[in-house]
Protein backbone atom coordinates (compact mmCIF):
# COMPACT_ATOMS: atom_id res chain seq x y z
CA UNK A 1 0.00 0.00 0.00
CA UNK A 2 1.38 3.86 -1.09
CA UNK A 3 -0.04 6.97 -0.63
CA UNK A 4 0.60 9.52 -3.13
CA UNK A 5 0.04 13.21 -2.12
CA UNK A 6 -0.57 16.31 -4.53
CA UNK A 7 0.23 19.86 -2.96
CA UNK A 8 -0.97 22.75 -5.23
CA UNK A 9 1.40 25.92 -4.64
CA UNK A 10 -1.03 28.58 -6.67
CA UNK A 11 1.34 31.72 -7.11
CA UNK A 12 3.96 32.51 -9.74
CA UNK A 13 6.02 35.80 -10.35
CA UNK A 14 4.70 36.41 -13.50
CA UNK A 15 2.20 34.52 -15.87
CA UNK A 16 4.44 32.53 -18.65
CA UNK A 17 1.89 33.21 -22.16
CA UNK A 18 1.43 29.83 -22.93
CA UNK A 19 1.01 28.42 -19.51
CA UNK A 20 -2.92 27.40 -18.21
CA UNK A 21 -2.25 25.74 -14.64
CA UNK A 22 -4.16 27.70 -12.08
CA UNK A 23 -1.75 30.30 -10.66
CA UNK A 24 -2.02 33.81 -9.16
CA UNK A 25 0.52 36.77 -9.44
CA UNK A 26 -0.93 38.26 -6.67
CA UNK A 27 0.95 37.02 -2.98
CA UNK A 28 -0.19 38.67 -0.79
CA UNK A 29 -2.11 35.83 1.12
CA UNK A 30 0.61 33.66 0.71
CA UNK A 31 1.13 33.08 4.41
CA UNK A 32 -2.69 32.35 4.48
CA UNK A 33 -3.08 30.05 1.82
CA UNK A 34 -0.17 27.94 3.60
CA UNK A 35 -1.89 28.08 7.13
CA UNK A 36 -5.50 27.01 5.00
CA UNK A 37 -3.36 24.10 3.63
CA UNK A 38 -1.58 23.05 6.78
CA UNK A 39 -5.52 22.93 7.79
CA UNK A 40 -6.39 21.25 5.04
CA UNK A 41 -4.02 18.56 5.48
CA UNK A 42 -4.88 17.75 9.23
CA UNK A 43 -8.53 17.91 8.37
CA UNK A 44 -8.14 15.40 5.53
CA UNK A 45 -5.75 13.53 7.46
CA UNK A 46 -8.24 12.88 10.22
CA UNK A 47 -10.81 11.60 8.42
CA UNK A 48 -9.05 9.18 5.81
CA UNK A 49 -8.31 5.24 7.32
CA UNK A 50 -5.45 3.68 6.26
CA UNK A 51 -7.21 1.87 3.33
CA UNK A 52 -7.05 4.86 1.77
CA UNK A 53 -5.54 6.21 -0.77
CA UNK A 54 -4.24 3.12 -2.26
CA UNK A 55 -3.07 1.41 -5.37
CA UNK A 56 -5.76 -0.74 -6.47
CA UNK A 57 -4.07 -1.65 -10.06
CA UNK A 58 -0.71 -2.99 -10.53
CA UNK A 59 2.52 -4.14 -9.11
CA UNK A 60 4.64 -1.04 -9.63
CA UNK A 61 7.00 0.41 -7.31
CA UNK A 62 4.82 0.99 -4.33
CA UNK A 63 6.17 3.90 -2.73
CA UNK A 64 4.83 6.93 -0.78
CA UNK A 65 4.99 9.62 -3.12
CA UNK A 66 4.44 13.51 -1.79
CA UNK A 67 4.66 16.27 -4.92
CA UNK A 68 4.79 19.92 -4.57
CA UNK A 69 3.91 21.31 -7.79
CA UNK A 70 2.47 24.59 -9.08
CA UNK A 71 2.47 27.34 -9.79
CA UNK A 72 6.35 27.87 -8.35
CA UNK A 73 6.74 26.45 -5.36
CA UNK A 74 10.31 27.68 -4.98
CA UNK A 75 8.60 31.22 -5.07
CA UNK A 76 7.33 31.98 -0.94
CA UNK A 77 9.51 31.66 1.80
CA UNK A 78 10.85 28.21 1.97
CA UNK A 79 9.61 27.65 5.91
CA UNK A 80 6.31 28.04 4.32
CA UNK A 81 6.99 25.06 2.50
CA UNK A 82 8.92 23.02 4.96
CA UNK A 83 6.35 23.58 7.72
CA UNK A 84 3.48 22.10 4.98
CA UNK A 85 5.37 19.18 4.21
CA UNK A 86 5.86 18.41 7.64
CA UNK A 87 2.23 18.53 8.34
CA UNK A 88 1.71 15.94 5.74
CA UNK A 89 4.28 13.58 6.58
CA UNK A 90 2.60 13.72 9.80
CA UNK A 91 -1.02 13.19 9.10
CA UNK A 92 -0.62 10.81 6.27
CA UNK A 93 1.83 8.18 7.91
CA UNK A 94 4.38 8.99 5.16
CA UNK A 95 6.93 6.32 4.52
CA UNK A 96 10.75 7.36 5.02
CA UNK A 97 11.59 5.97 1.85
CA UNK A 98 9.27 8.12 0.19
CA UNK A 99 10.14 10.13 -2.77
CA UNK A 100 9.02 13.92 -2.21
CA UNK A 101 9.55 16.24 -5.01
CA UNK A 102 9.18 19.67 -5.25
CA UNK A 103 8.87 22.12 -8.94
CA UNK A 104 11.48 24.58 -8.68
CA UNK A 105 12.37 27.72 -10.69
CA UNK A 106 15.83 28.84 -11.28
CA UNK A 107 14.49 32.27 -10.74
CA UNK A 108 13.43 31.83 -7.57
CA UNK A 109 15.40 29.33 -6.23
CA UNK A 110 18.24 30.28 -3.85
CA UNK A 111 20.81 27.65 -2.00
CA UNK A 112 19.19 28.57 1.72
CA UNK A 113 15.87 27.63 0.42
CA UNK A 114 17.47 24.46 -1.50
CA UNK A 115 19.13 23.71 2.01
CA UNK A 116 16.34 24.12 3.62
CA UNK A 117 14.11 21.63 1.84
CA UNK A 118 17.01 19.05 1.71
CA UNK A 119 16.63 19.27 5.72
CA UNK A 120 12.68 19.39 5.83
CA UNK A 121 12.91 15.58 3.59
CA UNK A 122 12.66 16.55 0.09
CA UNK A 123 14.92 14.15 -1.63
CA UNK A 124 13.73 14.84 -5.71
CA UNK A 125 13.61 18.18 -7.25
CA UNK A 126 11.97 19.12 -10.31
CA UNK A 127 13.47 21.90 -12.47
CA UNK A 128 11.39 23.95 -14.84
CA UNK A 129 14.62 24.94 -17.31
CA UNK A 130 12.46 24.89 -20.54
CA UNK A 131 15.20 25.42 -22.75
CA UNK A 132 19.00 26.70 -22.91
CA UNK A 133 18.32 28.63 -25.64
CA UNK A 134 18.18 32.12 -24.24
CA UNK A 135 15.81 33.53 -27.26
CA UNK A 136 13.60 30.60 -27.00
CA UNK A 137 13.86 31.31 -23.53
CA UNK A 138 12.96 35.29 -24.40
CA UNK A 139 9.57 34.21 -26.60
CA UNK A 140 8.42 31.62 -23.86
CA UNK A 141 8.20 34.33 -21.22
CA UNK A 142 10.66 33.04 -18.75
CA UNK A 143 12.25 34.75 -16.32
CA UNK A 144 15.44 33.33 -16.36
CA UNK A 145 18.21 32.87 -18.76
CA UNK A 146 20.47 29.64 -19.48
CA UNK A 147 23.35 31.25 -17.48
CA UNK A 148 20.48 31.07 -14.59
CA UNK A 149 19.69 27.46 -15.27
CA UNK A 150 22.88 26.13 -15.03
CA UNK A 151 23.69 28.42 -11.91
CA UNK A 152 20.72 26.74 -10.27
CA UNK A 153 21.57 23.30 -11.12
CA UNK A 154 24.67 23.67 -9.37
CA UNK A 155 23.21 25.10 -6.41
CA UNK A 156 20.60 22.43 -6.45
CA UNK A 157 23.65 19.41 -6.39
CA UNK A 158 25.22 21.37 -3.78
CA UNK A 159 22.65 21.52 -1.73
CA UNK A 160 22.85 17.61 -1.72
CA UNK A 161 20.26 16.31 -4.23
CA UNK A 162 21.37 13.95 -7.18
CA UNK A 163 17.45 12.80 -8.30
CA UNK A 164 16.91 15.78 -10.27
CA UNK A 165 14.57 16.41 -13.40
CA UNK A 166 14.81 18.73 -15.72
CA UNK A 167 11.82 19.99 -17.96
CA UNK A 168 12.21 21.55 -21.60
CA UNK A 169 9.36 22.86 -23.72
CA UNK A 170 9.38 21.28 -27.32
CA UNK A 171 8.33 22.85 -30.61
CA UNK A 172 8.85 26.77 -29.74
CA UNK A 173 9.19 28.90 -32.47
CA UNK A 174 12.49 29.58 -33.33
CA UNK A 175 13.66 26.32 -31.61
CA UNK A 176 15.46 23.58 -33.74
CA UNK A 177 15.95 20.13 -33.35
CA UNK A 178 20.16 20.30 -32.90
CA UNK A 179 19.44 23.33 -30.01
CA UNK A 180 17.02 20.60 -28.17
CA UNK A 181 19.75 17.49 -28.55
CA UNK A 182 22.32 20.22 -27.28
CA UNK A 183 20.55 21.22 -23.97
CA UNK A 184 19.51 17.48 -23.55
CA UNK A 185 23.48 16.74 -23.60
CA UNK A 186 24.46 19.91 -21.24
CA UNK A 187 21.88 17.96 -18.85
CA UNK A 188 23.26 14.71 -18.94
CA UNK A 189 26.82 16.28 -18.10
CA UNK A 190 25.19 18.14 -15.56
CA UNK A 191 23.92 14.91 -13.93
CA UNK A 192 20.34 15.36 -14.40
CA UNK A 193 18.43 12.00 -14.00
CA UNK A 194 15.51 12.50 -15.40
CA UNK A 195 13.91 14.70 -18.29
CA UNK A 196 10.51 15.93 -19.33
CA UNK A 197 9.96 17.34 -22.78
CA UNK A 198 6.36 18.69 -23.37
CA UNK A 199 5.26 19.92 -26.65
CA UNK A 200 3.84 23.41 -26.72
CA UNK A 201 0.59 23.58 -26.60
CA UNK A 202 -1.66 26.26 -27.59
CA UNK A 203 -4.11 26.28 -24.62
CA UNK A 204 -7.07 28.64 -25.22
CA UNK A 205 -6.92 31.34 -22.84
CA UNK A 206 -3.63 31.57 -22.52
CA UNK A 207 -1.43 34.92 -24.17
CA UNK A 208 0.34 32.44 -26.84
CA UNK A 209 -3.33 31.38 -28.14
CA UNK A 210 -3.86 34.65 -29.22
CA UNK A 211 -0.33 35.63 -30.70
CA UNK A 212 0.07 31.91 -32.49
CA UNK A 213 -2.93 29.79 -32.94
CA UNK A 214 -3.87 30.75 -36.50
CA UNK A 215 -0.03 31.59 -37.38
CA UNK A 216 2.02 28.29 -35.56
CA UNK A 217 2.37 26.28 -38.57
CA UNK A 218 4.66 29.26 -40.17
CA UNK A 219 7.06 28.83 -37.57
CA UNK A 220 6.80 24.81 -37.03
CA UNK A 221 4.83 23.11 -39.40
CA UNK A 222 3.05 19.41 -37.38
CA UNK A 223 5.73 17.25 -39.59
CA UNK A 224 8.77 19.26 -37.86
CA UNK A 225 7.13 19.30 -34.68
CA UNK A 226 6.75 15.05 -35.00
CA UNK A 227 10.81 14.99 -36.03
CA UNK A 228 11.60 16.79 -33.54
CA UNK A 229 9.70 14.75 -30.72
CA UNK A 230 10.84 11.41 -32.30
CA UNK A 231 14.57 13.34 -32.74
CA UNK A 232 14.48 13.79 -28.93
CA UNK A 233 13.22 11.24 -27.87
CA UNK A 234 15.68 9.18 -29.91
CA UNK A 235 18.89 10.95 -28.99
CA UNK A 236 17.55 10.68 -25.36
CA UNK A 237 17.83 7.16 -26.10
CA UNK A 238 20.91 7.55 -27.33
CA UNK A 239 22.18 8.91 -24.01
CA UNK A 240 20.80 5.79 -21.39
CA UNK A 241 17.25 8.07 -21.07
CA UNK A 242 14.64 5.46 -21.18
CA UNK A 243 11.38 7.38 -22.68
CA UNK A 244 8.92 5.88 -20.27
CA UNK A 245 6.05 7.73 -21.18
CA UNK A 246 5.28 9.97 -24.10
CA UNK A 247 7.19 13.10 -22.17
CA UNK A 248 9.10 11.79 -19.68
CA UNK A 249 12.54 9.83 -20.14
CA UNK A 250 14.73 9.07 -16.95
CA UNK A 251 18.07 7.02 -16.49
CA UNK A 252 18.21 3.70 -14.72
CA UNK A 253 16.53 3.90 -11.17
CA UNK A 254 14.91 7.54 -11.45
CA UNK A 255 11.41 7.39 -13.05
CA UNK A 256 9.32 9.25 -11.63
CA UNK A 257 7.06 7.31 -8.93
CA UNK A 258 4.55 10.07 -8.49
CA UNK A 259 4.01 10.58 -12.30
CA UNK A 260 3.87 7.40 -12.81
CA UNK A 261 0.75 6.84 -10.07
CA UNK A 262 -1.28 8.61 -12.05
CA UNK A 263 -0.59 6.41 -15.08
CA UNK A 264 -1.37 3.21 -12.84
CA UNK A 265 -5.13 4.41 -11.42
CA UNK A 266 -3.39 4.84 -8.10
CA UNK A 267 -5.45 7.32 -5.75
CA UNK A 268 -4.08 10.51 -4.56
CA UNK A 269 -4.86 13.32 -2.47
CA UNK A 270 -5.36 16.66 -3.47
CA UNK A 271 -4.02 19.48 -0.91
CA UNK A 272 -4.48 23.55 -2.14
CA UNK A 273 -6.55 25.62 -4.63
CA UNK A 274 -6.35 24.36 -8.24
CA UNK A 275 -5.23 20.71 -7.04
CA UNK A 276 -6.81 17.91 -8.10
CA UNK A 277 -7.62 14.20 -6.86
CA UNK A 278 -8.67 10.68 -7.08
CA UNK A 279 -10.56 8.93 -4.33
CA UNK A 280 -12.45 5.29 -4.47
CA UNK A 281 -14.84 6.35 -7.39
CA UNK A 282 -14.17 10.11 -6.99
CA UNK A 283 -12.43 12.44 -9.46
CA UNK A 284 -12.35 15.81 -7.46
CA UNK A 285 -10.96 19.08 -7.15
CA UNK A 286 -10.20 22.86 -6.23
CA UNK A 287 -11.68 25.54 -7.65
CA UNK A 288 -9.09 27.88 -9.33
CA UNK A 289 -9.82 30.43 -6.33
CA UNK A 290 -7.19 31.01 -3.75
CA UNK A 291 -9.64 33.22 -1.85
CA UNK A 292 -12.37 30.87 -1.55
CA UNK A 293 -9.77 27.86 -0.81
CA UNK A 294 -8.26 30.12 2.15
CA UNK A 295 -11.80 31.14 3.49
CA UNK A 296 -13.61 27.50 3.17
CA UNK A 297 -10.68 25.65 4.91
CA UNK A 298 -10.13 27.91 7.66
CA UNK A 299 -14.31 27.42 8.46
CA UNK A 300 -14.28 23.54 7.40
CA UNK A 301 -14.21 20.72 9.87
CA UNK A 302 -13.21 17.18 9.76
CA UNK A 303 -17.07 16.27 9.55
CA UNK A 304 -17.72 18.24 6.28
CA UNK A 305 -14.35 16.79 4.74
CA UNK A 306 -15.86 13.61 5.83
CA UNK A 307 -19.14 14.46 4.41
CA UNK A 308 -17.68 16.16 0.88
CA UNK A 309 -16.15 12.24 0.13
CA UNK A 310 -18.65 10.95 0.94
CA UNK A 311 -20.61 12.71 -1.84
CA UNK A 312 -23.06 14.01 0.58
CA UNK A 313 -21.71 17.49 0.76
CA UNK A 314 -21.84 19.82 -2.55
CA UNK A 315 -21.87 23.78 -3.36
CA UNK A 316 -18.92 24.37 -1.52
CA UNK A 317 -16.66 27.07 -2.45
CA UNK A 318 -13.53 25.55 -3.49
CA UNK A 319 -14.23 21.45 -2.80
CA UNK A 320 -15.80 19.84 -5.90
CA UNK A 321 -16.78 16.72 -7.48
CA UNK A 322 -15.43 16.49 -11.09
CA UNK A 323 -16.95 12.91 -11.89
CA UNK A 324 -18.11 9.72 -10.08
CA UNK A 325 -16.85 6.99 -11.82
CA UNK A 326 -18.67 3.69 -12.86
CA UNK A 327 -16.45 0.41 -13.41
CA UNK A 328 -16.64 0.90 -16.76
CA UNK A 329 -15.02 4.35 -16.77
CA UNK A 330 -12.12 3.67 -14.57
CA UNK A 331 -11.95 0.65 -17.42
CA UNK A 332 -11.59 3.63 -19.54
CA UNK A 333 -8.99 5.60 -17.56
CA UNK A 334 -6.68 2.46 -17.42
CA UNK A 335 -6.82 2.45 -21.42
CA UNK A 336 -5.76 6.44 -21.97
CA UNK A 337 -3.35 6.53 -19.40
CA UNK A 338 -1.52 3.41 -20.04
CA UNK A 339 -1.60 3.97 -23.67
CA UNK A 340 0.64 7.52 -22.88
CA UNK A 341 3.73 4.82 -21.18
CA UNK A 342 5.86 2.82 -23.13
CA UNK A 343 4.85 -0.20 -21.25
CA UNK A 344 1.36 -0.20 -22.30
CA UNK A 345 -1.91 -1.51 -20.90
CA UNK A 346 -1.00 -5.44 -19.20
CA UNK A 347 -3.53 -7.41 -20.62
CA UNK A 348 -3.15 -9.68 -17.39
CA UNK A 349 -3.28 -6.93 -14.79
CA UNK A 350 -6.14 -5.83 -16.28
CA UNK A 351 -8.03 -9.07 -16.17
CA UNK A 352 -7.00 -9.55 -12.72
CA UNK A 353 -8.45 -5.83 -11.43
CA UNK A 354 -11.52 -6.14 -13.64
CA UNK A 355 -12.60 -9.39 -13.98
CA UNK A 356 -12.69 -9.25 -17.63
CA UNK A 357 -10.65 -9.53 -20.95
CA UNK A 358 -9.13 -5.75 -22.01
CA UNK A 359 -9.67 -6.90 -25.59
CA UNK A 360 -13.47 -7.91 -24.88
CA UNK A 361 -14.31 -4.67 -23.51
CA UNK A 362 -12.65 -2.73 -26.03
CA UNK A 363 -12.61 -5.23 -29.18
CA UNK A 364 -13.53 -2.57 -31.90
CA UNK A 365 -10.86 0.23 -31.00
CA UNK A 366 -8.45 -2.92 -30.51
CA UNK A 367 -9.08 -4.19 -33.83
CA UNK A 368 -9.06 -1.05 -35.74
CA UNK A 369 -5.98 0.42 -34.50
CA UNK A 370 -3.94 -2.72 -34.46
CA UNK A 371 -5.62 -2.62 -38.40
CA UNK A 372 -4.33 0.63 -39.12
CA UNK A 373 -0.93 -0.03 -37.22
CA UNK A 374 -1.14 2.41 -34.64
CA UNK A 375 -1.59 -0.20 -32.10
CA UNK A 376 0.70 -3.10 -31.66
CA UNK A 377 -0.14 -5.84 -29.25
CA UNK A 378 3.16 -8.24 -27.77
CA UNK A 379 2.41 -11.39 -25.96
CA UNK A 380 -0.09 -9.87 -23.38
CA UNK A 381 0.56 -6.61 -23.34
CA UNK A 382 -0.89 -3.60 -25.80
CA UNK A 383 0.96 -0.52 -27.22
CA UNK A 384 1.16 2.38 -29.43
CA UNK A 385 3.62 2.16 -32.20
CA UNK A 386 5.99 4.87 -33.69
CA UNK A 387 3.06 5.92 -35.27
CA UNK A 388 0.76 5.60 -32.77
CA UNK A 389 2.68 7.91 -30.91
CA UNK A 390 1.95 10.73 -33.24
CA UNK A 391 -1.82 10.20 -33.22
CA UNK A 392 -1.64 9.42 -29.76
CA UNK A 393 -4.66 11.46 -28.81
CA UNK A 394 -6.71 10.17 -32.17
CA UNK A 395 -5.94 6.49 -30.58
CA UNK A 396 -6.76 7.10 -27.17
CA UNK A 397 -9.96 8.97 -27.86
CA UNK A 398 -11.50 5.34 -29.36
CA UNK A 399 -10.87 4.26 -26.14
CA UNK A 400 -13.23 6.86 -24.27
S1 LIG B 1 6.21 29.60 -13.73
FE1 LIG B 1 5.26 27.62 -14.32
S2 LIG B 1 3.23 27.62 -13.37
FE2 LIG B 1 4.01 29.74 -13.28
S3 LIG B 1 3.11 30.71 -15.07
FE3 LIG B 1 5.17 29.96 -15.67
S4 LIG B 1 4.81 27.87 -16.50
FE4 LIG B 1 2.97 28.49 -15.37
Amino acid sequence: MARHIYVHNPFCARKCPYCDFYSVTDCSCTEAFYKAAIREVELLGSVVDESTGTNPLTDIENRDTVYFGGGTPSLPDSSLICDLLKAVRKAFNIASDAEITIEVNPSSVTTEKLTAYHEAGFNRISLGVQSLDDEVLKTLGRLHDSKGAIEAIDKIRDAGFTNISADLITGVPGETLEGIKRDIKTFQELGIKHISTYSLMLEEGTAFYDRYNKTIEEYISPETEREMYHGTRAFLNELGYETYEISNSALPGFKSIHNSSYWNSCEYFAIGAGAHGFLGDLRYGHRDDVRAYIEEMNTFTSDDYKAFLEGNKSDLRSLYIEEELAQEDKMREVAFLRLRTTEGILLDEFKKVFGVEFEDVFDKAVKSNIEKGLLERKERTLRLTRSGLDLANIVIEDFL
